[in-house]
């Protein structure tokens, strides 16, 4: 498939959060995605993917004239790694830029093209901070090549996870979204912990078992939902109607069994405590910690 983008010179790239997208769309084809939702206002096909092209030049500008160093990061509306990564190498460069000027870097992918960076990660989290961070919906490889096509299955997201294990750079799961009647099954829940618990990630962020549907997200998910699995549509109606937050009927069994498990083996599970990880540097822990 040819990759679709276009460029753009954008105002800013930082928001509040010192979060950045500097690629806005994502080829990767998760049939659930939120990012597809109207209230996020895309004037564009979501395939068609909006290059920054200036996007190191604003976090340079903006890095330089920082006082405080923070951790910056990116994945959360649009996966950094996408095809086209390859060849601009945009997110390389705002790296680079992190690495420059001494801040951390929170990384939230679900594509391994992310070990072509683990040199410069290593050197981030040497001076300051660097988590990387991989999203684990589905244990199953054939499932998964069906609900997210366009990017490597779960056994080599687990890869990359241990490779950065191996590396020395933390690494946090986002086990989310969990699909009702597809993945919402004791089976598939414990499968992806055994996963996170063989490559020892810090943490998993899971806020329930279930997904968003919003206007413009759920018009695909349920145009996917009739191709791939027929039926499962209506069923999806019948029990949730138009709710936006959907909650799987195994949610509160699923998310005891998640606690459990994450307690009895050290990892963090609550999003407080994985939001706190990733968002502070290893000097600022050292120093709560001190204060606990
Ligand atoms: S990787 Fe993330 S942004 Fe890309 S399609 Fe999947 S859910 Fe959406």
């Amino acid at each position: 498939m040819t990759e679709r983008m276009h460029t753009v010179q954008a105002k800013s790239l930082l928001t509040r959060w010192n979060a950045m997208n500097v690629y806005r769309g994502c080829t990767h084809g998760c049939i659930y995605c939120d990012s597809r939702s109207s209230c996020y206002q895309f004037t564009h096909s979501f395939e068609d993917i909006e290059v920054k092209q200036n996007a190191p030049e604003l976090l340079e500008r903006t890095l330089r004239s920082r006082q405080k160093r923070t951790m910056i990061s990116t994945g959360s509306m649009s996966d950094p790694y996408q095809p086209c990564e390859q060849t601009l190498r945009l997110t390389r460069q705002c790296l680079r830029i992190i690495e420059k000027y001494g801040f951390g870097a929170a990384v939230l992918t679900k594509s391994d093209r992310v070990l072509e960076d683990l040199p410069l990660l290593r050197r981030i989290h040497d001076g300051a901070k660097a988590v990387v961070q991989i999203s684990l919906t589905c244990a199953d490889d054939s499932l998964s090549r069906l609900i997210e096509p366009c990017v490597c299955p779960t056994s080599r997201r687990a890869e990359v996870l241990l490779e950065m294990k191996r590396a020395g750079i933390p690494t946090v799961v986002w086990m989310t979204p969990i699909l009702p009647f597809l993945t919402d099954t004791r089976e598939n829940v414990n499968r992806i912990l055994d996963m996170c618990f063989r490559t020892k990630v810090r943490g998993i962020v899971c806020f329930q078992m279930g997904l968003t549907l919003r206007n413009g997200s759920r018009e695909y998910y349920y145009r996917q939902l009739n191709r791939l699995f027929p039926g499962l549509v209506a069923r999806y109606e019948r029990t949730f109607g138009l709710v936006q937050e959907v909650e799987s009927l195994n949610s509160p069994d699923l998310m005891s069994l998640f606690h459990e498990r994450c307690a009895k083996e050290g990892v963090l599970h609550t999003p407080e405590d994985c939001f706190e990880f990733t968002g502070t540097l290893s000097s600022e822990l050292q120093q709560l910690n001190m204060f606990d």
